[in-house]
């Protein structure tokens, strides 16, 4: 008889797309960091990696959508199973919601509900990820992504963004990297992690460039009107007549409430392509096979998206635009940290490394680990975004602790510089 394992040949396999998908993703970078905290330190954690403010008494929700979920439960109306695209008030709400910033009205059909922006991703990289396609993703970009695409097999190419042009989308590069199997780019507006808004003359060109590609654009507006710097946000479906997109949102971000799970994949193609090449087809056979958000979260959609306050959007995003100014004059003070854009939108900022001001760091990653064991700070290193010697920074945090946080990271910098 034998004993072990390592003889016996067993019918499974993981999928090996998937042995690798956990290290790259934000969350895989960060729990890390935070497995190499000093537990001496008596100090507060100072979490400046990741975007959810929800934590913090000062970015709690609006009452309104707290309202919205309490009532939707009491009515008893949404104790059942929901049709796999969403319920339709739900539907009919979200596409009134979007056509308020758009040329022509979207109709309900347009509008598929999914669990956060999260899986709204999965099902069109999934729905794309025939034998042969590849997708153009940013870099520095959102790795969620790259994990995706590569669970599902899809070949991924990368473009740069160019922090000289406040991040936009190097075109000429989009044009060199496609090909006849291309199927989609990406972009992320506003930016994460660039923190960037891109101008309505920029995203033209983006569609335009997509169509003389044949290719469709992927919008993720996870952020969408978290904008604070002198260009408007613009949603990409202005721009749904020059060539097909996909528009990708969710609550998560503009009300702070991630854990709410409800986000949305909306078709913006007046001349219907999508729909003509299956694509419609594909993307509501992938939703039977998948989870839907829970119905009670969908039977609040109508009043959270209808009954939210102008005053505390406005009441957040001045909060957070306070904070990115705290953050960009903050860091412009400490030494081997360059900031080459102010923030104007989203919750991030991309900021550089001096690695010659450094006299024992290695590099980012290096930079971040000793920083979350020295400062108790957590920041994400920019090799987890795509860009060696960055740091992503969250500055969507309280006020004092932003404040504090920086205070650290100064310190820690002074420490680290070469001495004269
Ligand atoms: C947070 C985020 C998501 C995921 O949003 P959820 O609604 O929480 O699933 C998607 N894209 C980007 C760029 C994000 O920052």
């Amino acid at each position: 008889m034998e004993n072990g394992s390592s003889t016996k040949k067993w019918g499974f396999r993981g999928n090996s797309g998937l042995s690798t998908a956990a290290d790259i993703t934000v969350r895989g970078v960060l729990y890390m960091l935070l497995s190499k905290l000093n537990q001496s330190d008596t100090r507060h954690v100072i979490p400046l990696g990741h975007g959810d403010p929800s934590a913090f008494p000062c970015f709690r929700t609006d009452q309104a959508a707290e309202e919205a979920i309490s009532d939707s439960i009491r009515s008893a109306k949404f104790n059942g199973y929901s049709p796999t695209v969403g319920i339709l008030p739900a539907r009919k709400a979200v596409a009134e919601y979007l056509s308020e910033d758009l040329p022509t009205k979207l109709s309900p059909d347009d509008v598929f509900l999914t669990v956060g922006c999260s899986q709204a991703i999965q099902t069109i990289l999934t729905v794309l990820a025939d034998s042969k396609a590849n997708i153009l993703l940013p870099k520095p970009g959102f790795p969620y992504y790259e994990a995706v695409a590569q669970s599902c097999h899809l070949e991924v190419r990368h473009f740069d963004l160019v922090p000289e042009n406040n991040w936009e989308v190097d075109l000429d590069a989009v044009e060199a990297l496609a090909d006849e199997n291309t199927a989609a780019i990406v972009i992320i507006n506003p930016g994460n992690p660039c923190g960037n808004v891109y101008t309505r003359q920029h995203l033209q060109k983006v569609a335009e460039t997509a169509k003389k590609l044949g290719i469709l654009v992927i919008s993720d507006e996870v952020y969408d009107h978290l904008a604070f710097g002198e260009n408007p946000f613009v949603p990409m479906g202005v721009f749904g007549s020059i060539t097909p997109v996909v528009t990708l949102g969710s609550i998560s971000k503009r009300w702070i409430v991630p854990g709410w799970r409800l986000g949305w994949l909306v078709i913006n193609d007046s001349n219907g392509i999508l729909k003509e090449h299956g694509i419609i087809d594909c993307i509501t056979g992938y939703l039977n096979i998948s989870c839907d958000p829970p119905t009670f979260i969908q039977g609040a959609v109508p009043d959270i998206l209808g009954k939210t306050k102008k005053d505390f959007f406005t009441k957040i995003v001045g909060l957070i635009k306070e904070c990115a100014n705290t953050c960009y004059e903050g860091i412009n003070d400490v030494p081997g940290v360059i900031c080459p854009s102010k923030p104007e939108g989203s919750m991030f900022v991309m900021v550089k490394l001096d690695m010659s001001v450094f006299e024992d760091i290695k590099d980012d990653l290096d930079f971040c680990v000793k920083l979350a064991q020295e400062e108790s700070v957590i920041i994400l290193p920019g090799i987890a975004v795509g860009l060696k010697n960055w740091l992503r920074v969250t500055f969507a945090i309280e006020p004092s602790a932003l404040e504090e946080g920086i205070k650290r990271l100064k310190a820690f910098c002074e420490r680290h510089s070469k001495k004269a």
